[in-house]
């Protein structure tokens, strides 16, 4: 459906995201007439397949913890299977130019001490915060008022200390800590079950993989809604008259009763509403940007590195690559790297650039060897041409507390969904879902209630 159109649904829901997807397939499943729009040309928002040496990969969203229950249903109801994260052998990790294997020993004692006080000074403070309303905390403000680099250094963390902080931060918000408001941190942390949780592979974050790529799941829901799909049609104008809100993009009109909105925080901000959305609103998508996290894999003949007993997980403090994973489909090869890269500089840079660094510290954290690619890919997602950026918001410190609370505030008959409103599991595929649900269901009821 995609010449240009003029028509009326119930619902219109903005983004083929797994939440916009989530909303629109419930809503349809229910009996109710729903478009679902899309700027890009494709769905998936931040779950997109690529391909290195002909085996997809991807470049968004991977991994699924044991707890992730709404995307294993989903799962389920497409027959998509999960992988586990290979998890075999010894990590690789490099701090200051110095390379060292996993051991007892690779990281000094006092550094463990400290990062383990730290940790646990932080888990501790996260504990007590309220998942829904995570601003009623009593020392909420405090907590807002400070980064979380201006936490360790008032915390005097060691210099090896803030540097592993500093790629937790990198990974989960694609920021480094002086970018990041202590209080999103915490909040990230409730919500996804622990920093050991979050680190972890077995039992943790970092457990499964779909076998094939996370898209299968996009995909399988973008099947179902068929000719109520239109893409490459970014939403400019939501109007609102009576009880009547109209949609356009430059070649649609769709006139409905209800809008779910489940563009990231910040992209809201690219459509112009009528009348105009309550300030905190604005002030909510000028605050709440993306921050820049991209991926590159590496495709070698074989896994060379199972070889040497390692594990493929690198750690390090490099301005371009600072974690590393083993991808690969089968231990007979192709050997896959997906490497995860700082946006802030690595999105700068032209092809050949990207990769030259990538492969330049490959050869540091695995040898010799990984400069025999046999194939090379990556993903800037800060040069995405629609909606740039990834993987979470990185908030800064006083946001959360002015803005928060109106994340997923409707505003007259629009709603709004999208991972970052998710209670549980936020700033993931499984918070998406259960955002999609729980914006689907809101409107529903409206519905129901004939308003
Ligand atoms: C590099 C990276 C790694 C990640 N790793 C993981 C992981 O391992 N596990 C995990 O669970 N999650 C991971 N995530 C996070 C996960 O991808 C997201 O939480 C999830 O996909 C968000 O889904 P969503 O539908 O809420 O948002 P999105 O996927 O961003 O969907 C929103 C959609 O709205 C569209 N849109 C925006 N503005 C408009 C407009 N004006 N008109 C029409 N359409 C519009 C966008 O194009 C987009 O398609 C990762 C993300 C990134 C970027």
């Amino acid at each position: 459906m995609n010449s240009a159109s003029t028509r009326s649904a119930d619902i219109v829901v903005v983004g083929a995201g797994l939440a916009g997807l989530t909303a629109a397939d419930q809503l349809s499943r229910a009996g109710h007439d729903v478009v679902i729009v899309e700027g890009r040309d494709r769905v998936g928002g931040r779950i997109h397949t690529v391909e290195v040496a002909g085996v997809p990969v991807d470049a968004g969203a991977t991994w699924v913890a044991p707890g992730h229950t709404a995307v294993r249903d989903l799962a389920r109801r497409f027959d998509c299977e999960f992988v586990p994260q290979f998890h075999q052998g010894k990590g690789v990790m490099s701090f200051g130019g110095k390379r060292k294997i996993e051991s007892a020993t690779s990281m000094a004692p006092w550094v463990m001490l400290d990062l383990t006080r730290i940790m646990s000074e932080l888990q501790k403070m996260v504990d007590g915060l309220p998942v829904s309303s995570p601003w009623e905390h009593p020392h909420a403000a405090r907590f807002d008022s400070k980064s979380l680099g201006e936490w360790l250094t008032a915390k005097h963390a060691l210099k090896d200390t803030r540097k592993f902080l500093n790629m937790f931060s990198l990974v989960h918000w694609g920021a480094p800590v002086g970018e990041v408001s202590l209080f999103n941190v915490m909040r990230y942390i409730k919500n996804l079950g622990g920093i050991e949780h979050m680190l972890a592979v077995e039992g943790g974050d970092q457990q499964d993989r779909v076998l094939g790529t996370a898209h299968t799941l996009v995909s399988g829901l973008a099947a179902t809604l068929e000719d109520r799909l239109l893409v490459a049609s970014p939403v400019e104008r939501i109007t609102t008259v009576g009880d009547r809100v109209t949609v356009e993009t430059g070649k649609h009109t769709i006139e409905a009763r209800y809008v779910i909105v489940t563009a990231s925080p910040t992209h809201r901000s690219t459509i112009e509403f009528t009348p105009v959305l309550p300030q905190r609103h604005y002030g909510l998508a000028r605050s709440w940007r993306l921050g820049a996290l991209s991926k590159a894999f590496a495709a070698y003949d074989r896994p060379f590195w199972r070889d040497e007993g390692l594990s493929g997980e690198g750690m390090s403090d490099d301005e371009t690559v600072f974690l590393t994973f083993d991808v690969s489909p089968d231990a007979d090869g192709p050997g896959i790297l997906m490497v995860f890269c700082d946006g802030r500089a690595f999105d700068a840079y032209d092809d050949n650039e990207r990769r030259r660094r990538v492969v330049r510290h490959l050869i540091h954290l695995y040898g010799e060897p990984a400069r025999h690619t046999i194939d090379y890919t990556d993903f800037s997602w800060g040069n995405d041409v629609f909606a740039p950026g990834g993987p979470n918001p990185a908030v800064g410190p006083k946001t959360w507390t002015t803005f928060g609370p109106f994340l997923r505030e409707p505003v007259g008959r629009v709603h709004w969904a999208g991972t970052e409103t998710a209670d549980e599991t936020s700033g993931s595929m499984n918070g998406a879902i259960l955002s999609g649900q729980r914006a689907a269901t809101e409107v529903a009821a409206r519905l129901d209630a004939g308003q």
